[in-house]
């Protein structure tokens, strides 16, 4: 299959679907393949509108739902013992920002939790009913963020999540010292510095 190389653009109306809404502008689009071709101006629209969003009766609208095991859980109740007056959708919600702002840009870090789904303590938090459900509200410029990552990944944004929070939860109880290392300078400093900020 041959690439499109978008050669021939013209303007038209654009939308985007953003957790249940739609988004509606006008943008380049590749008259051969209908591909939208992102710039500056469509892009912008696409942000204001997004942050526009953030109304607080429509909070739902922003929450992700999904859903872990009881090992999983237990774990994520030791994180929470750490950080007294932290709750579980607190340290997930934190945990996330991390995961798509820390992690998941850098190769190096990518691979640890790439790598880190092979490992017995990975299979051991996945394996079983994913009984425990969660809900986390985001921001919308966070969305964004998870929405992109979890097209990438080719999985829905709660699956994304999901899998985001087990690979981290894995991270945290691993013994591998260079995973030790990775948790305490990358993970849990961020983690201190957006609880202090909560
Ligand atoms: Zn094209």
């Amino acid at each position: 299959m041959e690439t499109c190389e978008h050669s021939k653009t013209s303007k038209k109306a654009i939308s985007r679907e953003f957790f249940g809404k739609t988004f509606k502008g006008r943008g380049e689009v590749c008259s051969e393949c209908g591909a939208i071709l992102w710039d500056k101006n469509s892009q912008n629209a696409f942000y204001d509108w997004v942050s526009k969003l953030d109304d607080p009766k429509a909070r739902d609208k922003f929450t992700v739902q999904f859903f872990l095991t009881n090992k999983a859980t237990l774990c994520l109740d030791k994180i929470v013992k750490q950080f007294p007056g932290s709750d579980k959708t607190m340290i997930l919600r934190a945990l996330t920002v991390i995961y798509l702002t820390a992690v998941a840009p850098f190769p190096e870090f990518a691979a640890h939790v790439e790598n880190i789904m092979d490992s017995e303590v990975f299979k051991d938090l996945s394996r079983g009913a994913r009984e425990q459900r969660y809900k986390v509200h985001f921001k919308p410029l966070v969305l964004i963020d998870l929405q992109s990552w979890a097209k990438i990944a080719g999985l829905p944004p709660s699956k994304f999540m999901e899998e985001a929070i087990l690979r981290l939860l894995s991270v945290y109880i691993e013994n591998n010292p260079i995973l030790k290392e990775f948790w305490k300078s990358t993970i849990l400093l961020r983690l201190e510095l957006i609880l202090k900020a909560a």
